[in-house]
Parts: C-alpha cells; structure tokens; sequence
C-alpha cells in the first residue's frame, strides 16, 4: 500500500492499545458492546494504515455470556464459551503477576489483524487457564465484565501489569506509546513506574521518572458518569496488590477516600486525555476539572460496517474508497436509483435474518425502524410507546411502521432488563397496529445487518450520557439516516433533514421525555414518514448525504490519523 507514508516514517515506534474488551470476529465472544467494537476497529484501521500497532485484552474463554428471552421478554443468561484454539495462536511465553502473593501464570494467545495492504497488527489474549495456576486463578481470564470487585481488580492486574510483562517478554521493545482504552488497564502504568524505579524501588520514584512514564501514555475515557468509573476500596487494593504498590499508588493521585479510582490513576499519569465525541469533551472536562480534556470523536471501521450491496456501489463508483474513506464523500456523484436499489437489497438480506431469526416475516415495503443497543435505563428503548395511541394512529393515518429492536442487559442490570420486558409488552399492545420484534443475541454480524437494513436509525439516550454511540455512524456508512436525540456524535453528525433527524432541538443536559417523545411523533408524522411514503426520491437524497457526509467523516481511519497526529506522535517531545 503506497497511501500514508509519512505516517509510517513519522512514527517508526509501536503505540500498544490496551482495551479489557476487544471486538474482531463475530464468533469470538470477547466484547461486549460498543467500547469492544471501538477497539477492534481502531486496530483494523492501525492495520489498514500500516500504523506499528499491538493489542492487548484478555481471553475471555466464557465470553460476555449468550442471551436468552422468553416470550414476556424476561432474560436470562448462560456462558458463551468458545474455542480460543479454533482461532488464536498460543504464544510459547509465560509471565507472572503478584496477586494476593501468589505468582499467578499468564500467558498469551495472538490473533494478527492484517490491513488492505498485508501490514499485519498483533492482538496479545492474555490468559491464566494454565495447570500451574489454582483452580480460582485459572479462572481469572474467564468472564468479561463479571464477578464481584475483587474478581475485578484482579482481572485488571492480569491486564494492566501482565500485559506489559508479556510486551517485554515477546520482545516488542520499541514500544513507545501505550494507550488505554478505558480505566480498566490502568494499573499499567504501576508496571511502568516499576520499571523506571528499577532498584530503587516503588518508593524512591522521582517526579521525573513520573515525568517520563506521563509522556509515553494516552487516556481515552468513555464515560461520563461518575459511577460508570472503576474503584477499588484501597483495603482490596491492598489485599491484591500488596503494601508497597498500593503505597505507590496513593501518591499518583489517583486515591481519594480510601478509594482507588483508575478513571484518575489513567488521567494521572498520561500526557494526552481525551473524550470520545466533541459533547463528551466538555462534559468530561467539567467531572475532570484538573485536567486538559481533549477530544477524538470515536470512528467505525468503514469497510467492516459497510453491507455487501453497498461495498459493491462504492467499489463501483469510488474505488478509491476502501484505502482512503475519505473518499466517500464522493458518494454525492451516486444515482439516487443505484443507493434506492442497494438498500433494497440490504433491506430484504436484513428482513431474512429477521425471519431466520425469530420466524416474524416483516413487509419490505414498510418503513422500518431500528434500535439496537446495550440495554440499560438511560438509552430509553421505550421512549418510543411513551404515548400508543399516538404511535397507532400515526400508523393509521400516515403510512405502515414496523420496528426491530435487539440488545443485552448487563445480567445485574434490573432497570436493563426492565426496559426489554417494556418494549415486550408495547410489541403485545400494538398488535395489529405496528410490528415490533425483539431479537436475541445482538452481537457484530447482526448489528451489521441491522444497521445497513432499517430505514431509520433510532437513538433515544438521556442527555448528556451518550458518550459518542457509534452504530449511527454504521447505519451512515450504509445510507440510513438517523433519529436522534442531540448527544454524543449526533450533536456533530447532525444536520436536521439532511443527514437525518433529531429529537428535541437543543443539546443541553437534561432530558424532559415528554419533549421529547412529542418531537419523536411530531418528526415521524410530519418529516420522516411523508418523504419515505410520498416523496421517495427526496428521501433517497437524505441517505446519499448520510453517506457523503456522515460516512466519510465518522470513521475509524479518520480516529486513528486524528490519534497520530495529536496523541502518538506528540509522545516523543518534551
Ligand atoms: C456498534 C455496536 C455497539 C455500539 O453501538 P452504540 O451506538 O454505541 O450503542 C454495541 N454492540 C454492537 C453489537 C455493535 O455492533
């Protein structure tokens, strides 16, 4: 690949992207949800690139675990265990970190991500299912995001120390940037002061030994509630991780009240912080006063999203589009016929899997609606029934609806799980009136299909906690425009009638849901639906500039450039 060659003469050191979740193959059940999917995309771009990246996550032999729902939309949960050997190399290296005193084994499993151009990036599986470890410990790498704190915080001594041990073992010693994707691999920079302090020890280290560790790390944040942020009661700390690490830890600034926050032990100790969207930026600034907040808005893996029909059209139109998504705003030069005819197509692959899926055949003819995301309280997937009658005889009076939902609730999130038994019982209500399914297993292939099948985006969080959300930007890259409250990306992405439309008309923080479900009616009935049902061409133009707009802008090769030229390649000064 000849594209980009000043970057990679630019930055001949490797920057390692640590990230607890890491999506790559639809099959291999080691994400969650968004933060997962937004790491295997950034290292499909590093990839693409050729950026010198390596990941580094954890095994997750359980997986996040397999949804199951009943017909009242009760959930239950059972592992999604899989065969790491069917699709990862193990490496012949074995580390160890202290936990509670105990040597516990790691070692590593590769799976190499190889860009447009053959350029490959190595993503490190740590794992401690190994017979010299106890059977608790060879636990430890089994569950994304389960077990109680303490299973947790040694999780993420298995992430953040292992996994810097690991680098030094497989010999990457040109390693310049480490980059956390979220607090959870924050103890890495504990390793990195421990190897600036060599012989000194933990508590003989210097501000400039600080100094030089700050300057070879970046800290992305996604969160913006302060609850969301991972802490430690400093007893377990100590109890994990020992007396003079925790020691070291209380004088990085990142402990308050008996508490280790490593939301703060990642701010403290990088040179270069940031939000995920420009929203997100100014709301982490004000929970984080102390700190130069920047931002990078989050991108999505275009080629990855984009859906057979329409990588075939690009491929057509654009060919330069797959090396340089820049290209897709040239997606402007595309006969309205030819996206008509893609999304058709897209639509009816889309409507097969729905059938295949959960046997309800949905009319291709029908404007459909789409809201796929984790499952939790604040992204509102009810927002939608907040009025029925309303919602009917829209239906009546303006033209057929039909809506797919899919999502997973974290299984000890009650007010998640709630929210799916709602949109159950608004599905049993509106019987005869509005279609509405609700699939199983949202996972990477279904959100793919989803996203470029649905007519219309929908995105209902409460305002100002969507940090960025990502799959409005794959239904963009397929031509399918958004609904949205104005948060996370959309606050930029949005152009009302042009690149889709919002709910409400202000970003500020606070959500009123009958505000907003009024606008969410008022739009559908007097915007959305008279142009999909009477004006076919001018919604076909609304999609086109999704795409040229929106799809070549929110990007993940646009991230990772945007990551070089303000994170990585800043590291080497000063
Ligand atoms: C894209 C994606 C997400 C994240 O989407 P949001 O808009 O941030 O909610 C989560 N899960 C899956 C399976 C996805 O494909």
């Amino acid at each position: 690949m000849s594209d980009l060659p000043r970057i990679r003469s630019a930055h001949p050191f490797t920057v390692a992207f640590f990230s607890m979740e890491v999506g790559l193959d639809p099959a291999m059940p080691t994400y969650a949800g968004g933060l997962g999917i937004l790491s295997g995309d950034t290292l499909r771009a590093a990839a693409d690139m050729g950026v010198s990246m390596v990941g580094v996550t954890l095994l997750h032999r359980k997986g996040y675990f397999r949804q199951h729902l009943d017909a009242q939309g009760n959930q239950t949960e059972s592992p999604a265990e899989w065969l790491p050997e069917s699709f990862l190399e193990p490496l012949p290296f074995m580390v160890s970190v202290s936990i509670e005193g105990r040597q516990v084994q790691v070692r590593a499993w590769r799976y190499i991500v190889y860009g447009i151009g053959g350029h490959p990036v190595p993503v490190y599986f740590l794992d401690t299912a190994t017979s010299q470890n106890s059977p608790w410990d060879q636990t430890l790498t089994d569950h994304l995001y389960g077990g109680d704190a303490h299973y947790r915080l040694c999780q993420e001594a298995v992430l953040g120390l292992g996994g810097i041990a690991m680098l030094r073992a497989i010999g990457h010693d040109r390693v310049r940037t480490y980059h956390m994707n979220e607090g959870h691999s924050a103890l890495l920079t504990l390793a990195l002061l421990k190897e600036r302090a060599q012989g000194r020890g933990l508590l003989g280290l210097t501000k400039s030994d600080r100094e030089a560790v700050r300057r070879r790390c970046v800290f992305t944040t996604h969160t913006p509630v302060p609850a969301g942020q991972d802490q430690f009661s400093l007893d377990l700390v100590r109890g994990v991780l020992g007396e003079e690490q925790t020691a070291a830890l209380q004088t990085a600034e990142c402990c308050l009240d008996s508490v280790l926050n490593m939301t703060y032990l990642g701010l403290a100790n990088s040179h270069y912080i940031n939000g995920v969207s420009m929203r997100h930026e100014e709301i982490s600034s004000s929970m984080f006063p102390n700190y130069p907040i920047n931002s990078v808005t989050n991108g999505v893996h275009a080629v990855t999203w984009t859906s057979k029909p329409f990588r075939d059209l690009y491929d057509q139109h654009i060919p330069e589009w797959r090396r340089d998504n820049l290209y897709l705003r040239y997606a402007i030069s595309i006969p309205l016929d030819d996206i008509q005819k893609a999304h058709e197509q897209a639509k009816r692959d889309l409507l097969a899997e729905v059938e295949r899926r959960s046997g309800v055949r949905l009319d291709p003819a029908i404007l459909t609606l789409g809201f796929a995301r984790r499952a939790t309280a604040y992204k509102r997937a009810d927002l939608l029934f907040s009025d029925l009658d309303r919602l009917r005889k829209i239906a009546s009076d303006v033209g057929p609806l039909q809506v797919i939902y899919s999502g997973k609730a974290h299984p000890r999130d009650e007010a998640g799980k709630a929210q799916i038994r709602r949109v159950f019982r608004a599905a049993e209500a509106l019987r005869g009136a509005v279609q509405v399914v609700y699939l199983e297993e949202y996972d990477m292939a279904l959100g793919q299909s989803l996203c470029a099948g649905v007519d219309l985006w929908m995105n209902t969080p409460q305002k100002p906690l969507e940090a960025s959300g990502t799959s409005g930007m794959k239904a963009a890259l397929n031509g399918v425009p958004s609904l949205s409250v104005l948060d996370g990306w959309w606050v930029e992405g949005h152009v009302e009638g042009i690149t889709g439309w919002s709910i409400g008309d202000n970003w500020e923080p606070g959500s009123n849901p009958d505000v907003e479900s009024a606008s969410l009616y008022h739009k559908l009935e007097n915007a959305i639906m008279p142009l999909f049902y009477k004006n076919k061409d001018d919604f076909s133009k609304v999609m086109r500039w999704a795409i040229a707009l929106n799809g070549s802008y929110y990007h993940a090769q646009r991230m990772v450039l945007q990551y070089m030229e303000n994170a990585y390649l800043a590291t080497g000064k000063g």
